[in-house]
């Protein structure tokens, strides 16, 4: 399948309304199958970071002055244009991160959302008021000013939408780092944005994390910072807010626990969706249900179901629609993911998969057979987030012992469980340490259900009008009905 994907061969930052760079070094945007280069990208530095930023702080009072109409009409045409070139946008990601065909419509169909949903949800996103003898109390909401972002390079379309829709929104300017391993889709969107919002309303400056990304965190305008990455570097961006005393909202990585229950009514059904849950993304997501707890009563059927639906899954170039799994984004991802199989074998039982494989004129991608391990959930394989699609298969069955083995992980993102009985799903529920919880239905991420997580998986909520708090503060203003009577004259 061939889509015109409209690539610009070099593509710069946009700082103030305008694509322009204060360095002349460069890198390569890569497909990931083909090793072919598929545009070049400024390697910006702490100057266009500067720039940027300062672009922002002027736009700001503006900005914030608009009305929230103006803004959400503004964000309603975001949406409008991302839905109307989708296509393109699409084919842009597969070539660049190598995810497929198959599922990327679906993060867009989210960003869309998102973009959507934030444009309503300001309208009715106020402060309070009260009354007290002899005068009121006003509790306004005010942007903060200019935010940071930065985000991760998996599903670069959520990413963007996430962080751009609920902070302009709220009344903020935005500079946005994006990955240096997925920048074109966002990059793209960028052109749309420079003609949407007036000039230094949103910046979006590509470059590496250790540079642009460390310049961006550090800077004394910047008066919050959004981060989704890996915990290492969530850690790295909490201290800079630290040092500035800024606030600091943090997506960041999960090894989630998904749970079968024995009295699940359609196994063919649960086995689907589980193997859904942990390789979609090719399991290079953070909310992949990467830990499996299946009940000793009916564990061998479901094994033997779910080997077969391992091993039905079609790998090959994500721009075949008939493409279950892709390869992974880097060699250095595969060779990450290669490492960690190579450890569970000393630790766990292979199952299935655990190979690299060729795919014929893709031979530059990384793609990994998808893997099962039947595991002790000690293992190192099944408390470390691997990024790859590789299952920690754990049998379960007594309730308390699979809770406390479910909660014994650094992380807590998200979480599932399938069952047909009412009281089974809520006292999982009630107990499971984890910001999501999916009963029957693995992955539903719906627009204004708040998404976030527990432990080290995060700082704060995205996706609901919560966000809308996360990115205001609250001022309180107080009128009295008159000055008090004097006592000191
Ligand atoms: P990463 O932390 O390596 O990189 C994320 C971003 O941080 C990139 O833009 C990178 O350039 C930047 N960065 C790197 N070093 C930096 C520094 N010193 N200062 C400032 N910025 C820096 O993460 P990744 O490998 O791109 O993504 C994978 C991780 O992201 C996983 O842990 C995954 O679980 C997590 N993730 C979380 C969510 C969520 O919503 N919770 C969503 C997607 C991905």
């Amino acid at each position: 399948m061939s889509i015109d994907l409209g690539l610009a061969s070099h593509y710069a930052p946009l700082i103030n309304g305008e694509f322009r760079s204060h360095t002349d070094e460069t890198f390569d945007a890569v497909d990931a199958s083909t090793g072919e280069r598929l545009a070049t990208i400024t390697r910006s530095g702490k100057a266009d970071i500067d720039a940027a930023v300062a672009a922002a702080k002027a736009a700001f009072p503006a900005w914030a002055a608009t009305s929230r109409e103006e803004r959400s009409r503004l964000l309603l045409t975001v949406a409008d244009w991302v839905e109307a070139n989708v296509e393109r946008l699409i084919g842009i990601d597969a070539h660049d991160i190598g995810r497929t065909l198959f599922e990327l419509p679906q993060d867009y169909v989210q960003a869309i959302g998102q973009y959507r949903y934030f444009a309503a949800a300001v309208m009715t996103h106020d402060g309070w008021s009260m009354s007290y003898p002899g005068g009121w109390g006003i509790a306004k909401r005010e942007p903060y000013g200019v935010v940071g972002q930065i985000i991760p390079w998996n599903v670069p379309a959520i990413m963007t939408a996430f962080k751009l829709a609920p902070a302009l929104a709220a009344g903020n300017t935005v500079v946005l780092k994006p990955d240096e391993n997925a920048s074109l889709s966002t990059l793209e969107l960028a052109r749309q944005l420079a003609e949407v919002f007036p000039p230094g309303v949103v910046n979006v400056v590509p470059g590496y994390g250790e540079e642009a990304g460390a310049a961006l965190t550090a800077h004394p305008d910047v008066a919050k910072l959004a981060f989704t990455g890996s915990p290492q570097v969530g850690r790295i961006v909490a201290h800079a807010g630290a040092e500035r005393l800024v606030p600091v909202s943090l997506e960041l990585g999960g090894k989630s626990p998904n749970i079968v229950f024995p009295d699940i009514d359609d196994i063919d059904a649960v086995v689907d969706n589980t193997t859904f849950a942990s390789t979609f993304c090719n399991g290079q997501s953070c909310l992949a249900g990467t830990r499996l707890f299946v009940h000793d009563d009916l564990y061998p059927t479901f094994i033997e179901k779910l080997v077969k639906a391992y091993e039905n899954i079609r790998i090959g170039s994500p721009l075949d629609p008939e493409t279950r799994l892709g390869g992974l984004v880097s060699a250095e991802q595969g060779e990450r993911v290669l490492g960690y199989i190579e450890a569970g074998k000393a630790e766990a039982d292979l199952l299935t998969g655990g190979k690299r494989v060729t795919v014929p004129g893709n031979e530059h991608g990384y793609f990994i057979q998808p893997t099962i391990f039947e595991t002790k959930n000690s293992a190192r394989i099944a408390q470390e987030e691997i990024f790859g699609p590789v299952l920690s298969l754990i049998r379960w069955d007594d309730f308390d012992t699979m809770i406390e083995q479910a909660n014994d992980v650094r992380y807590g993102l998200a979480s599932g469980v399938y069952t047909s009985n009412l009281r089974n799903a809520m006292r999982t529920a009630d107990r499971l340490r984890a910001g999501q919880v999916w009963v029957n239905k693995y992955v539903n991420l719906v627009d204004g259900q708040p998404f976030g997580g527990y432990k080290e998986s995060g700082i704060g909520r995205e996706v609901g009008r919560e966000t809308l708090d996360m990115y205001t503060q609250l001022k309180s203003i107080m009128f009295n009905e008159q000055v008090p009577s004097p006592f000191y004259v």
